[in-house]
């Protein structure tokens, strides 16, 4: 897609699911794609296979999120490495569905620290770069749970509104600016993200249900196709839900 190629995208949560997805998509594309997370011999699997399925190079960079420092010398290497930061996808994100009752104080707080904090720390890092170079694009996955809440998700939920309300609010304030911002919300879509669900009432609730999931480049698509659009093209909102049979 020509305005995807040579762009320098950096994407948090890289090192599976949507993150992942959005990184080959976008390498195929042509862009240069700087790839963050914590557990860097997944970025290196994937830098490997980018490089020998689309011959573009790209940057591994260990980042924790909620490590403010660690979120600026991620957008500071991207920029030695690439000379800019065009578009930053902040994806990194944890779901730790729990009912109020059963008091996961600690699944809350990371979830604030994940969802909230590290997109705020990725718009610290890369906003003042952006608007330097006079403009950018911040991509923010955000979740169909940022539109509804259900039973179980109300903390989970909570973080994906008000990921979303950021994008709302940037996407008025930023726009004269030349930078562009995309909130997209996915529906299920098959991935790790479950796996660190611990609270035993909401897994015996979904241990029967049976819902069609969406795949990662479904979600993949959706970015890029944002990336893609003409500068004067500003794709605020993006919901994906799978169909159901
Ligand atoms: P995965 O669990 O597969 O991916 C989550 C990614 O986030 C991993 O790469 C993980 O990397 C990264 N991550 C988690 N914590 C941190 C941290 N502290 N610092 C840096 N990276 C971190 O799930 P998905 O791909 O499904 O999720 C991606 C995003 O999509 C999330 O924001 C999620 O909320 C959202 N979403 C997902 C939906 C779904 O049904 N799957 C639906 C709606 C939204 P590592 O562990 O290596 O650090």
């Amino acid at each position: 897609m020509e305005n995807v190629k040579d762009k320098v995208v950096v994407i948090t949560g890289a090192s599976s699911g949507i993150g992942e997805a959005i990184a080959l998509l976008a390498a195929e594309a042509g862009a240069k794609v700087v790839l963050a997370a914590r557990r860097t011999d997944k970025l290196e699997q994937l830098s490997s296979r980018i490089e020998s399925e689309t011959a573009q190079k790209s940057l591994v960079v260990k980042t924790d999120v909620t490590n403010r420092t660690e979120v600026e010398q991620l957008v500071e290497k991207a920029k030695q490495e690439f000379d800019s930061v065009d578009v930053l996808v902040n994806n990194a994100g944890v779901m730790q569905l729990s009912f109020m009752k059963n008091d996961k104080v600690d699944e809350w707080e990371r979830m604030v620290d994940v969802n909230i904090k590290g997109v705020l720390f990725g718009i610290h890092a890369s906003l003042p770069a952006m608007l330097e170079q006079g403009g950018g694009q911040i991509i923010n996955v955000s979740s169909v749970a940022g539109h509804e809440v259900f039973p179980s998700s109300a903390v989970y939920s909570a973080t994906k509104y008000a990921v979303r309300a950021l994008s709302m609010g940037m996407e008025k304030e930023l726009s004269k600016a030349g930078v562009r911002v995309t909130n997209i919300s996915p529906g299920a879509v098959e991935s790790e993200l479950t796996e660190h669900i611990t609270d035993e009432d909401v897994i015996a609730m979904f241990k029967d249900r049976d819902m069609n999931k969406l795949k990662a480049v479904d979600i993949a698509n959706a970015v890029v196709y944002a990336i893609g659009q003409p500068a004067s093209v500003n794709v605020n909102e993006v919901v994906v839900r799978p169909m159901q049979s």
